[in-house]
């Protein structure tokens, strides 16, 4: 075998290549566990081409298991699926394709391995080993993909205008693998997205966005964003990014580039989370900057209010994006509209009170939030870096003991609604929220502690201001 197999995938491999002899039809492992074998990742789904019917293949192999696997099989698109172990196998007869201009759907017929490998998205992707008896585990590598792999280069096998204009998704699919892979788009292939980049409008957000969450799933997701821009594909899917490029200049004094700093931000977020809502924090902090741009006379360039605006973007972008409208969103929203809050705190003559409503206001998320604050100080400035980080150590330090102190961070309020209504024989109605909101806002100002006691005593006095009397 030309990769390096575990001897369980030698098992599975022996076994489709018995059943492939019997059906006396080829078959191949080809695509990206090949590549991933060579580059040394691990994987577990396997593509199984065939010179002739997908679905028998599978059924043929998945009786030489026992128990029996199950064989989920797509008529139309002649492809079947068995899972044996932790394997997932798919199989699907060569085919030879071609596009029309309207869609990246093209029209299939049956063709031999070679026509198969051609419609391949990338010389990487490309390569095939053989599980026939004649030359089992042999490489066959037309477009000298695993040199490329040496070379660490996405390259398109045949001429990449034709390749992206086909399927405008595989420019998204290299500026993806790039990211994943930390591998170069070879010139003449990146000039081809540049210059078919129009063509991303024929594919459907949901695909966009799946190869972008892919990127930002990666280890070094700048890398992509940085790609998308300069490909010029980021204006078209996402141009609220753009917006945040390039800095501006007025009396000599300039801004720094958000775009490039938020990829600073995102870089540094990522060392430390793969929640990818929590990176998606990280994208979109700055990004209410552009509406919010001033140029003030003798005080430079300000953005106040860039938080509020921004987490106001979210749920347009989230829906632009079809990312999900739930808790995610929420999440990255709050997120938004608090990222300023820590750094303000690590101003001098801060009150527990100012601590204690930044811990209400994030709740569950405060960790989340501090890990965006930290990822956020980008300044060149080591000194300025490090007076920053001590502050915020000191923040956190305040942070901890006033929670100690009120457990407000997940408050829930000590005098309920109801309590409220029962005692002063109310309906649901305003007064009930005042008196409500109004304890809330005692227990954070730090006028009354976090108690049931202190709490009913100032629900009693606040019904006295409204002219409520208790009923006995
Ligand atoms: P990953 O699992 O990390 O996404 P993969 O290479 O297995 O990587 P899949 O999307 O599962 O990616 O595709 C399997 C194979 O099918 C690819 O390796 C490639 O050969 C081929 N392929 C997938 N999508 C396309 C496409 N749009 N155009 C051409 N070939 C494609």
């Amino acid at each position: 075998m030309y990769i390096d197999c575990t001897g369980k995938e030698l098992f599975v491999f022996k076994k489709i290549s018995n059943a492939a002899e019997e059906l006396q039809m080829p078959a191949f492992i080809i695509g990206g566990f090949v590549r991933d074998k060579i580059i040394g990742r691990p994987g577990k789904d396997v593509d199984i081409v065939c010179l002739g019917d997908g679905i028998l293949l599978a059924e043929k192999v998945a009786e030489r298991f026992s128990p029996k696997p199950q064989v989920a099989f797509f008529k139309n698109f002649g492809t079947a699926q068995i899972k044996v172990d932790d394997f997932e196998i798919e199989f699907v007869g060569a085919r030879k394709e071609s596009y029309r201009s309207e869609s990246r759907n093209p029209t299939v017929e049956p063709g031999t391995i070679e026509d198969d490998q051609n419609r391949r998205d990338f010389t990487i992707n490309a390569l095939a080993i053989s599980l026939n008896k004649q030359d089992y585990g042999t490489l066959i590598d037309p477009f000298n993909g695993l040199a490329d792999i040496e070379k660490k280069i996405i390259r398109t096998p045949l001429e990449p205008i034709q390749t992206f204009s086909d399927d405008p998704l595989r420019m998204l699919r290299a500026i993806r693998f790039s990211t994943q892979l930390q591998f170069e788009i070879a010139d003449n292939t990146f000039q081809a997205i540049k210059d078919n980049k129009d063509r991303i409008r024929i594919v459907s957000q949901e695909r966009i966005t799946e190869e972008l969450n892919k990127i930002m799933s990666s280890r070094k997701p700048s890398l992509g964003w940085h790609l998308l821009f300069t490909s010029g594909l980021l204006r078209i899917i996402f141009p609220q990014m753009v917006d945040l490029a390039g800095a501006q200049y007025i009396d000599g004094k300039g801004h720094k580039d958000n775009f490039y700093h938020t990829l600073q931000v995102l870089d540094n977020i990522s060392i430390h989370t793969n929640d990818l809502w929590l990176r998606w924090a990280a994208v979109l902090h700055d990004i209410g900057k552009p509406a919010t741009k001033k140029f003030e006379e003798g005080h430079g360039w300000t953005f106040h209010g860039h938080e509020v605006v921004g987490a106001r973007m979210v749920p347009k972008i989230f829906n632009k994006l079809k990312l999900p409208l739930n808790e995610k969103m929420r999440f990255v929203q709050k997120l938004v509209e608090l990222h300023l809050r820590p750094i303000s705190l690590t101003k001098e003559n801060i009150t527990d009170s100012a601590i204690r409503r930044l811990l209400f206001d994030a709740g569950e998320d405060i960790e989340a939030l501090m890990l965006l604050c930290n990822a956020d100080i980008t300044s060149k400035n080591k000194f300025k870096v490090r007076q920053y980080l001590t502050n915020f150590e000191l923040v956190k330090k305040r942070m901890e003991a006033v929670e100690e102190q009120d457990k407000v961070r997940n408050w829930q309020p000590p005098i309920t609604g109801e309590l409220i209504m029962e005692t002063f024989g109310l309906s649901p109605g305003r007064k009930v929220g005042l008196i409500k909101d109004a304890i809330r806002e005692a227990i954070l100002d730090g006028v009354i502690s976090n108690n049931y006691n202190e709490a009913f005593e100032f629900m009693l006095q606040k019904g006295k201001e409204l002219d409520l009397s208790p009923v006995t």
